[in-house]
């Protein structure tokens, strides 16, 4: 049974699309919590652990991590009584077999997908959107160089802290855009063909795409409540 009105949520689009943006704000407003595959993997990246290490080489090269490592971190959340139903991913699934494998484990958990959100952002704007990417290390604030600089006014613990990601270099740009198109992109098919699918103009100001996403859910969430209440 769905105990709450939004269920798990897919948000998708290429690297840079604006999906941890828009997640952030989703988690913060309906309650949901993050899974970030590119997240869990830094953070294991950190322990610099065998498996650490093997995924760095992967992941510098804008390579994908090996479907069974993934499948393993999602499960473990899947599994956890606190994010029932509560889920929004970000980074995945990447492939069709993991969006599969993703389709079994929400059923084996009784959990539910309520929607894809697919970012579309043209390839020009992304590669900017990637290279000027600034990240500060202390508050985990995210700045562009090109877009939307920090200053002394919107950010405070200084420039010292600011870094690039490892894998937001051109070499891997390439790749991880390759990737994107002949690996990625088939699964729009697979969840339009399951009526899960809707497309954001992912190239608008933060707020106006959110404001789009949160109709969505709106709109999603009153059709749970028609079915729940009625049936
Ligand atoms: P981006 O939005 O730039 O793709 P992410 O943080 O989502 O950044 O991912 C960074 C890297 O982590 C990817 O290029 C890939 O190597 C690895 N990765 C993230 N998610 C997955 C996944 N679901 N399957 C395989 N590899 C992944």
């Amino acid at each position: 049974m769905v105990d709450r009105s939004v269920a798990n949520i897919v948000l998708f689009g290429p690297p840079g699309a604006g999906k941890g943006t828009q997640a952030d704000k989703l988690v913060n407003e309906f309650k949901l919590f993050k899974v970030s595959t590119g997240d869990l993997l830094r953070e294991e990246i950190k322990k610099k652990s065998a498996l650490g290490n093997k995924i760095k080489s992967i992941i510098d090269k804008g390579m994908l991590v090996q479907d069974n490592i993934i499948n393993d971190l999602i499960e473990k959340v899947l599994d956890k009584k606190k994010y029932f139903n509560s889920l929004i991913f970000d980074g995945y699934p990447r492939n069709l077999s993991q969006a599969k494998n993703l389709d079994k484990l929400i059923k084996k958990y009784k959990q539910k997908l309520s929607c894809v959100l697919s970012l579309k952002v043209d390839t020009d704007i992304i590669v900017k959107r990637i290279l000027g990417r600034l990240i500060c290390s202390k508050c985990g604030s995210i700045f562009n160089s090109f877009f939307s600089p920090a200053t002394k006014e919107n950010h405070h613990c200084g420039s010292k802290f600011l870094q690039r990601r490892s894998d937001d270099n051109e070499e891997s740009i390439k790749n991880r855009f390759q990737i994107y198109n002949t690996e990625t992109l088939p699964i729009l098919d697979y969840y339009e063909n399951q009526k899960l699918l809707h497309e954001i103009d992912g190239m608008r100001d933060i707020s106006i795409i959110y404001k789009e996403i949160r109709q969505i859910i709106h709109a999603l969430e009153s059709w749970l409540y028609n079915v729940y209440l009625y049936k």
